[in-house]
């Protein structure tokens, strides 16, 4: 269940061992810059194929994080800073959503980000599995929840969660309009724990913070939550938009049901 970390394409990885009888468990990989092919500013593990890159590139590193991870295959949404949650059955574009649920063995779904938060949950069903994209946006509309609310319709509650890198809120400093907006939406332990104030004065957002707080709020208490606590504007092995502008994708990929190759 620890962070350890891994080799090739994969920066850290895990597995949440099963809990029921004949469960089988569920396994993780976050990803960093490292291990592709595209030039930059996307270079070179970039897994964004709407932010300007030769989607040849794109294709290839996709297909690169599936071999050397042992995938067969490869889900992942658009992710526009909404609450959409979708269901994958197969490899594959799952269009515009930040939310992704599965409980088909060995598929490997993804989010990709650049700061905003990516993050994994693992179901007490030892079966179904979720990944979320969740930025300042994410905090105000609510994606974690509308993906726990998602996993209650199935009869699933979240067991562990995985927390991949993001941008932290000194780096992530924002008016003051933006941080009242996430005080006015926000359930007050979410907004308390997210908006911070930066060194000079000025309110910042950590959505880290912020999200650690809606999971409580969920039951998903601090002993069930690994995280990988890099700031992606403050470690050069990770794309951060904030500091570069254009520039790539990194992921986190969960598997229900199966094992990542290389752990
Ligand atoms: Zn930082």
């Amino acid at each position: 269940m620890l962070a350890e970390p891994a080799r090739g394409v994969a920066l850290h990885s895990g597995v949440i061992p099963a809990r029921t009888p004949g469960g089988r468990p569920a396994s993780w990989a976050a990803t960093g810059r490292s291990g592709g092919c595209s030039l930059p500013p996307y270079d070179s593990l970039n897994l964004g194929l709407h932010v300007g890159d030769d989607p040849v590139s794109v294709g290839e590193n996709l297909d690169r994080l599936c071999r050397e991870i042992g995938l067969a295959g490869l889900a992942w949404p658009r992710g526009v800073h909404g609450t959409l949650v979708v269901e994958a059955t197969a490899p594959g574009d799952l269009g515009e959503a930040d939310a992704v649920i599965t409980c088909e063995s060995g598929l490997g779904i993804a989010v990709v980000g650049a700061d905003c938060l990516l993050v994994g949950l693992a179901g007490d069903d030892d079966r179904t599995v979720a990944v979320v994209h969740c930025g300042w946006r994410g905090l105000v509309g609510d994606v974690i929840g509308a993906t726990v609310d998602a996993l209650a319709a199935r009869g699933v509650r979240p067991r562990m969660a995985v927390l991949g890198p993001a941008i932290c809120g000194a780096c992530y400093p924002v008016p003051l309009e933006r941080a009242q907006q996430v005080h006015d939406s926000c359930p007050a332990e979410v907004a308390d724990a997210a908006v911070i104030r930066c060194a000079d004065g000025q309110p910042g957002i950590d959505v880290r913070l912020g999200v650690h707080a809606r999971l409580a709020g969920l039951g998903v208490k601090a002993d069930q939550v690994v995280s990988l606590n890099r700031c992606t504007a403050e470690d050069p092995a990770l794309f951060s938009y904030r500091r570069d502008g254009r520039t790539g994708r990194h992921g986190l990929v969960m598997v229900s049901q199966g094992s990542i190759a290389n752990l």
